[in-house]
């Protein structure tokens, strides 16, 4: 264990730089009310301003206006602009991944993997510009035609978490821009800053375009306050909106409230089995990276671990082994694996729940604080427990990971299923059966349900999103699209005569 101090080199100036090179005005940055901190070193990296409740219904305004100019804009030219966007985070990927690195303290390799993600989602929805099909339906009338029209839905606000800083805005951003819609965005306040960078980015992109309605896509400042002049303002139809459950438990009445859509992705408490017959090589990859990667601030990190009484002494030492071996330390630096927590709530909230786990008669492994500065780093901490207790089936965004022993495969899967969220989850096996029955409809009740991969990440091709506390939303690929749009089913008659349905009459 590290009990030196270590000396970290600083983010400010790393910072201003990056932020002059992305085309962010310094005026944004600075002299502004509220203090940026970056979890990497714990300074101050900026002074952004925080937008009054009429400057935000000033941006929905605009965008409302703006949405009534693209949605004429055929699909597809709406999809030249995201195709010159995904150009745009082309050119600037190691500069925005260098700000994702100090504004949310995620290493290289995978702050760089965030930009990246919004580059597939732009090219996914660029080709998605062209097949925002409806369907042709079977009529009970003759000489008539009955179909589905897909059109734009007006604006979608768009409240996300520091911990997917950029990526969760441009799931929503890429897709809602071609089906015709205009964003309003309000980042999370501890990342507000690769937010500015991503404007203005797609500033460029819409200059290079040509015609782009101003105010098409709009970024507002603030904390929940600002957030709720989104959730209540009739001009914004959908809101997608990212974070904890308690966020989601307050947002989603208030939308309910005025009838509009809510698209809710929150939090997880995700699980993997390690079945008798896994290959446990292949395991111990895929639980480290699950469980400790991004330090354990992932949505979709894996929190519970339950292992086959056959395996579990040949698993859990190995992985224990990899706890104690992993490198915590400063992001930017190669061969870091585990960067720093969000802050030092974050850190307190890592504490307590370990505190609860031992008093729970949990085996702790990890989880006391690295000294760098002014930052909050912690080593990861593997928790044996006997049994899964409260503290076990409440998320605690940090590094932990907890460990339980289990029996049978019905036994674990109703275990990992008997949590109140239901993001993601996974299964190590080689046995097809249990493969099987852990995807089936009585296996996993998650939104993502994996099997040889960890419950970690996904990629943009399939629906993004989990269900009980999780909220139900689905983002990214597959039909996420549709939640962008509103339906209309269209009845033609090119016939002579008017038949009505079900056989009514009606003769005047
Ligand atoms: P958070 O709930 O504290 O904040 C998320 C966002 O909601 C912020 O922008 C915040 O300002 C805003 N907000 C909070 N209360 C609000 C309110 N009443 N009205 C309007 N806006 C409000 O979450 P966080 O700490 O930034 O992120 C971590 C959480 O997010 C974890 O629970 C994690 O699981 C979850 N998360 C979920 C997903 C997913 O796709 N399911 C993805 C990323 C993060």
């Amino acid at each position: 264990m590290m009990t030196v101090q270590t000396k970290i080199g600083s983010a400010a100036a790393d910072a201003a730089q990056v932020l002059a090179r992305l085309g962010v005005s310094e005026a944004l940055t600075t002299g502004g009310n509220r203090p940026v901190r970056s979890p990497v070193t714990g300074e101050v990296i900026a002074h952004v301003h925080d937008a009054s409740a009429a400057q935000t219904a000033g941006a929905i305004e605009r965008a409302h206006g703006a949405f009534l100019a693209w949605r004429n804009v055929p699909a597809p030219r709406r999809g030249e602009l995201v195709r010159l966007f995904g150009e745009e985070l082309r050119a600037a990927k190691a500069d925005l991944g260098a700000l994702v690195t100090l504004e949310a303290g995620k290493v290289t390799s995978e702050a760089l993997g965030e930009v990246q993600e919004m580059i597939d989602i732009c090219d996914y929805a660029v080709g998605l510009s062209r097949q925002l099909f409806g369907l042709t339906l079977a009529t009970e009338r003759p000489d008539h035609r009955m179909m589905e029209t897909w059109h734009p839905l007006g604006v979608v606000g768009i409240i996300s978490a520091f911990n997917f800083p950029v990526a969760v805005w441009s799931w929503n951003s890429a897709l809602a821009f071609v089906c015709g819609d205009a964003c309003v965005w309000k980042p999370s306040e501890k990342t507000p800053l690769t937010a500015l960078a991503t404007q203005a980015l797609f500033e460029r992109a819409c200059a290079k375009f040509g015609d782009a309605p101003a105010g098409l896509s709009a970024v507002v400042i603030g904390g929940r306050d600002v957030g709720e002049t989104l959730v209540d303002h009739p001009k914004v139809p959908l809101v997608s909106a990212t974070g904890s459950t308690a966020m989601g438990r307050a947002v989603g009445p208030r939308l309910a409230q005025r009838f509009a859509r809510a698209l809710l992705e929150l939090g997880g408490n995700n699980a993997a089995i390690v079945a008798p017959s896994a290959d446990l090589d292949l395991a111990l990859r895929g639980v480290a990276f699950a469980a400790m990667g991004t330090a354990g601030q992932r949505c979709t990190t894996l929190r519970r671990l339950f292992v086959h009484e056959s395996v579990y002494d040949a698993f859990v030492p190995r992985l224990k082994a990899a706890y104690a071996s992993v490198k915590v330390g400063d992001p930017r630096e190669a061969g870091t694996l585990v960067g720093p927590l969000i802050d030092e709530a974050a850190f307190g909230l890592m504490q307590t729940a370990l505190a609860d786990a031992k008093a729970a008669g949990g085996q702790v492994q990890g989880g006391e604080r690295v000294p760098m500065g002014e930052a909050f780093y912690a080593r990861p901490a593997v928790v044996e427990m006997a049994a899964q207790t409260d503290v076990v089936k409440r998320e605690t965004f940090a590094p932990i990971l907890y460990v339980m022993k289990y029996r049978d495969l019905d036994e674990a899967i109703a275990l990992q299923n008997d949590v109140p969220q239901g993001l993601s989850s996974s299964i190590f096996t080689n046995d097809m059966r249990e493969a099987e029955q852990f995807i089936s409809a009585r296996g996993s009740d998650c939104g993502i349900a994996n099997v040889n991969i960890g419950p970690s990440g996904a990629e943009i091709g399939g629906a993004f999103g989990g269900e009980k506390e999780t909220g139900g939303g689905r983002e990214a690929g597959s039909d996420s699209w549709k939640a962008y749009m509103r339906r209309a089913t269209n009845t033609l008659n090119y016939g002579k005569t008017l038949p009505l349905a079900q056989g009514v009459t009606f003769d005047v």
